[in-house]
């Protein structure tokens, strides 16, 4: 865990809520916000707000797979999803612009979530270079640039 970006329980638990209440906002490029000192560790904050939006906009449905229904969370009335960063937030310092950005927030049943984290590079892969497909125009237009080599060498494969 550690360092790999794993967003942690606090994080899941603040993106948590009624998503009929959560405002659909235009998403427009975000300048990097600073790093916080941690318990001694420098971390990117991230705000929940953003996830939910990203969670609203892909229907509480895996993004992986949209038939991976969870249980109904009780705060959001809706399919249980985490919310994973494609680009993880320890890259930040390679772009301008925030990746913390709905673009970059994926919806993912925990399954899923967990896969992206700890599967075999091989099954790894397959997951990336089908979210990169999906994402890779958005976050093109928010001026964050990057190559699926490039997505790979951040998950650690080659
Ligand atoms: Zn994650
Ligand atoms: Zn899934």
């Amino acid at each position: 865990m550690s360092d790999e970006d794993f967003e942690e329980g606090d994080y899941q638990n603040s993106v948590e809520t009624d998503l009929s209440k959560v405002k659909d906002m235009p998403e427009v490029p975000k300048t990097k916000k600073k790093q916080r000192v941690l318990n001694g560790v420098k971390v990117w904050d991230r705000d929940p707000k953003t996830a939910q939006r990203a969670i609203k906009k892909a229907h509480s449905l895996c993004e992986f797979d949209s038939s991976h229904t969870t249980f109904v969370s009780n705060a959001s009335k809706k399919n249980y999803v985490e919310a994973h960063h494609l680009i993880p937030m320890k890259f930040q310092n390679d772009f301008t612009n925030s990746i913390d950005t709905e673009s970059n927030i994926l919806a993912l049943c925990p399954n899923c979530h967990r896969m992206i984290h700890l599967a075999r590079p091989k099954e790894k892969k397959e997951l990336l270079k089908s979210f990169y497909e999906q994402r890779k125009d958005n976050l093109s237009n928010l001026d964050i640039n990057f190559t699926l080599s490039d997505l790979n060498g951040f998950y650690g494969l080659k």
